[in-house]
């Protein structure tokens, strides 16, 4: 055990973070984490000077704070986090938190100092600290070299008001910014590999994500259901989905199917389910919908038909995938957790009364004359009441009041 408090250091980007933007980000960032860390052992967490620093309890192993940093860098808005110690703002206290920092930090040969003073109130600069600290480590470790460039492990000194912070171990986090700090998105949630990813990328540029799941049932099993709330509590391990809706989809796919040519099917399901999803948008005050969806991937993604299924619908369409590669999203989603969930096959709406050719330049007057036959604007509002509603933790989500939504359909 150590004498010096464990922290974690937070750094975000600061590019495009002026004036009011960034105490707004910084306030959301840290209540983000404040939620997530609630199963660890954490006193508090402040904003200091350009950082976010997480306190942990006396007494809390290296592994525990590993683990803690692990799970901060995962978290949107996080561009580096940095695990180790508070002590006195005193040149010798500083050496010895060093030491037991490095000490943890794991294999290396060569390392060097990087000083930095948030106030000048503490009367040795960036530059002295460096050689100061540096000279004191060198002679602590004469097997290690000093490496100004590319060294193994680069021991961080932030003096502040009142304290200093040092550690050693400081991973790269996944950056973006912090989910709640643009907005509300709907995101089509299939139990395939990438929509749970493109539902990621919109968290990890700031946006709250409500899934919407167009489930078989009746005519399926609940199978996809159930990989879907599997995939959202990967999700919700870093605050990246606040609740799914479940869509029973499989009664009205029959009617299509039993109604429109067989070729037209897949776009008429699609272009359904946008449109229930669009309702669902509208009572989550959500401003767009996203998919997973990445060209040419299968026939519904030709541009015909992206096009064909986009004109059904007033949101904006974000398809954070749309020109990466399928080996791509895999790595993805092998990085986010989803992937072996994802890998499980789950009959759900898109096994269902497939045709044996779609259509994969789908003309719009065409398809308008097939739906004519259907109730689609009566199917979309009994399908989003027909919705289940579960709910996962996000901080950032706020449920639409009865009154917010109210005003806002009053506005439209
Ligand atoms: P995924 O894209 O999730 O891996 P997939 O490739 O089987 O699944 P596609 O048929 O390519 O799905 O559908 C493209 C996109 O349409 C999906 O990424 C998803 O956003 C949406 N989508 C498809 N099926 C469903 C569903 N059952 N519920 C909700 N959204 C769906
Ligand atoms: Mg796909």
């Amino acid at each position: 055990m150590t004498e010096f408090q464990r922290i974690c250091l937070v750094h975000y980007h600061e590019i495009g973070l002026k004036g009011h933007n960034r105490a707004t980000f910084e306030t959301r960032l840290l209540k983000n984490l404040e939620a997530l860390l609630g199963a660890f052992p954490v006193v508090t967490i402040h904003r200091i000077a350009g950082r976010l620093c997480v306190f942990l309890k006396e007494g809390t192993g290296w592994e525990t704070a590993k683990a803690v940093a692990d799970l901060i860098g995962q978290v949107p808005g996080t561009a580096r986090v940095s695990c180790g110690f508070k002590c006195p703002r005193d040149l010798d206290e500083m050496v010895r938190a060093a030491r037991a920092a490095m000490d943890e930090a794991g294999e290396f040969s060569s390392f060097k100092v990087a000083a930095r003073r948030n106030h000048t109130d503490f009367e040795i600069g960036s530059m002295d600290m460096n050689r100061i600290v540096g000279a004191a480590l060198c002679a602590a470790y004469p097997d290690k070299r000093v490496r100004m460039k590319d060294p193994d492990l680069t021991v961080g000194v932030e003096v502040v008001q009142g304290a200093a912070y040092v550690y050693a171990r400081s991973l790269p986090g996944i950056g973006g910014l912090p989910v709640g700090s643009s907005g509300t998105v709907a995101c089509l949630l299939s139990s395939g590999i990438d929509s749970p990813v493109a539902a990621w990328r919109m968290a990890r540029r700031g946006a709250v994500c409500v899934g919407v799941h167009f489930s078989g049932r009746p005519q399926t099993s609940d199978a996809s259901e159930y990989l879907v709330d599997d995939i959202a509590r990967v999700l919700e391990r870093t605050g990246c989905i606040a609740r799914v809706h479940t869509v029973p989809f499989g009664d009205c796919q029959r009617e299509i199917a039993l109604s429109a040519p067989p070729s037209l099917r897949i776009i008429m399901y699609r272009r359904l389910m946008f449109k229930v999803a669009e309702e669902i948008a509208r009572r989550e005050g959500a401003g767009a919908l996203v998919t997973g969806e990445s060209l040419g991937q299968v026939a519904s993604q030709t541009l015909d038909n992206i096009r064909c299924t986009d004109a059904v619908v007033e949101l904006p369409v974000f398809r954070p995938l749309i020109g990466t590669d399928k080996l791509e999203i895999i790595g993805e989603a092998q990085r986010l957790g989803t992937f072996d969930i994802s890998s499980q096959d789950a009959p759900d709406c898109c096994t269902l009364f497939m045709p044996r050719s779609p259509e994969t330049h789908a003309k719009l007057p065409v398809v308008l004359e097939a739906e004519d036959a259907l109730p689609i604007e009566r199917w979309v509002g009994e399908l989003a009441d027909a919705a289940e509603v579960r709910d996962y933790a996000c901080a950032a989500y706020r449920p639409r009041t009865r009154r917010a939504h109210a005003t806002a359909e009053a506005a439209r």
